[in-house]
């Protein structure tokens, strides 16, 4: 017999100790057995760790250290993620299920934000405004108080360094909320923060159920401000909530994002930025390129590539250096996609590719599913209209470039979109003329922590990443400061 997981803290405020709440597993998706136990946070943890994480903000100093200084610790953390890469990149594959390549990629990418971040602060500069009286007058930011990161489980450390470099570096103590079925990334993280010098208390880390510990952390009242990812209805619910507590938000939401392949593009170079904007991660992904919209002339001939590449692409054990795509992150979620696969097939779609889950060696107890492109269908099907959230391309010809537009335009999402063209000038048009909080040109979902990110509509409010990151994470203050030489005139 197995010997039994040992119970995992989790961080109340900088009291390292098991929750109060239920007790789960956290399992490897690609296997089903588990890799941590814990108790999740309970309602009254969450209560403990935001007043002492209030009170640790008002009394430890960080908010008051000079910007310099704080950056250093930022520094200290991207430097200890780097030294510890292997060693979190392997826990993130167990944690999500993701093959490892793109583990490593993320653990990268997280330390590259706190350095970002660190950088940011330590060159940050407040404005001196036209004074219009005897005023020297000042625009400062300041920070917040308790802030919330409540981040879903299909990136954790990428998505949770988002959100924590820029509130600590802001100043403000951070509560996050992982996604129940990914904690260990975002505890990997606060421990981190803790030995690079952050005051103990100013990083919590509550893992639990949405419903119940997501939704105290957002009603209360020391919190201060929530920067959630995840899905839409529970963005829309989180924003019910802040509406009443007049509290701001930023909510990085769904997507349904549409590829465009113009006639003239290089379709080499198209083919292998719609696979990876779509299959890459499993799908799993608010970004991936799930509709897909082909020049009619060349539409066949590129439909036929594409489905025999998905067909070749490698699905299997995350730990492998080969693997292009691991298992989906539940059992309950991979049948969701077949229930959309089913849907599509219902709605009058034809599969092209996949549809099925992989069987034979490897493939008996994870949760995997084969790269599926579904064609036949039109724009207002629900499969081209509702996030899967898996990998389930929907292909499609278009005529005109108005009618392009139309259709990729249509959709209550609006968070990215792909344009392949040799014509840089139809490239330029189109990119402006697709509504869109990132457009990619001849590539797809590619990132960079100095250029904003978020979503229109739908997909959500607010941006993260860029400079202009961290005042998401601060207040606005005007100071005027007198230089009369004589009182005030109305009172003389
Ligand atoms: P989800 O909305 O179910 O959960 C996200 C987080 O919110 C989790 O930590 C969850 O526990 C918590 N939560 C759930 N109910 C809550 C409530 N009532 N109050 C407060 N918190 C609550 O989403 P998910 O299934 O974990 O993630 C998938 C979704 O995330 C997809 O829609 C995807 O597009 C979106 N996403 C968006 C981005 C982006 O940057 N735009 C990035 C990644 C994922």
């Amino acid at each position: 017999m197995k010997a039994r997981l040992e119970l995992l803290p989790i961080d109340v405020a900088g009291e390292w100790r098991p929750g109060n709440g239920e007790e789960y597993e956290s399992l490897y998706p690609a296997t089903g057995e588990p890799v941590a136990r814990l108790r999740a946070a309970s309602p009254g943890d969450v209560d403990e760790a935001i007043n002492r994480a209030d009170r640790t903000f008002r009394n430890s100093g960080w908010a008051q250290m000079l910007p310099h200084a704080r950056a250093a610790v930022l520094h200290r953390v991207a430097a200890l993620i780097r030294e510890r890469s292997e060693d979190l990149a392997q826990r993130q594959r167990l944690d999500n299920g993701k093959p490892i390549s793109e583990t490593r990629a993320l653990v990268a990418s997280a330390a590259g934000t706190f350095q970002y971040f660190a950088a940011a602060l330590e060159t940050l500069e407040e404005a001196i405004t036209p004074s219009r009286g005897a005023w020297v007058t000042m625009s400062v930011h300041e920070p917040m108080g308790v802030v919330a990161a409540i981040t879903p489980w299909n990136s954790p450390i990428a998505s949770e360094a988002q959100k924590l470099a820029p509130a600590r570096a802001a100043g403000n103590a951070v509560v996050v909320k992982p996604a129940e079925v990914t904690p260990l990334m975002a505890l990997e993280l606060a421990s981190i923060c803790e030995e690079a010098g952050v005051p103990r208390g100013m990083v919590s880390v509550l893992p639990g159920k949405g419903s119940v510990i997501g939704d105290v952390i957002t009603r209360h009242p020391l919190v201060r401000r929530v920067s959630f990812t995840g899905g839409t209805a529970t963005g829309k619910h989180i924003a019910r909530i802040a509406a009443d507590k007049m509290m701001p938000v930023s909510l990085e939401l769904g997507g349904k994002s549409p590829t465009m392949v113009l006639e003239d593009a290089d379709l080499d170079h198209a083919l292998a930025g719609v696979l990876y904007g779509i299959f890459s991660s499993s799908g799993e992904s608010c970004i991936a390129g799930s509709r897909l919209f082909v020049a009619r002339r060349i539409y066949d001939e590129f439909v036929t590539r594409l489905a025999r590449a998905a067909g070749s692409l490698r699905v299997g054990d995350p730990s492998s250096e080969r693997t292009q795509m691991g298992p989906l992150i539940t059992a309950g979620h991979r049948e969701s996609i077949e229930r959309y696969v089913a849907l599509g097939v219902s709605e009058g779609g034809r599969i092209r590719s996949g549809g099925v889950r992989p069987s034979g060696a490897g493939f008996d107890r994870g949760y995997f599913y084969t790269p599926t492109i579904l064609e036949g269908l039109a724009n207002t099907a629900r499969v081209s209209r509702e996030e899967i959230f898996g990998p389930v391309l929907v292909a499609m010809p278009f005529d005109t470039e108005d009618d392009l537009i139309a259709q990729a335009n249509d959709s209550v999402y609006a968070l990215a979109a792909g344009v392949w063209s040799r014509d840089f000038k139809r490239a330029w048009a189109l990119g402006r003329a697709v509504q869109a909080g990132t457009v990619w040109i001849n590539t797809y979902k590619q990132f960079s922590v100095s250029t904003p990110f978020g979503g229109w509509r739908d997909s959500g409010l607010g941006r993260e990443k860029g400079r202009e990151g961290i005042f998401q994470y601060m207040q606005q203050k005007s100071l005027y400061w007198g230089i009369n030489e004589e009182p005030l005139a109305w009172a003389r």
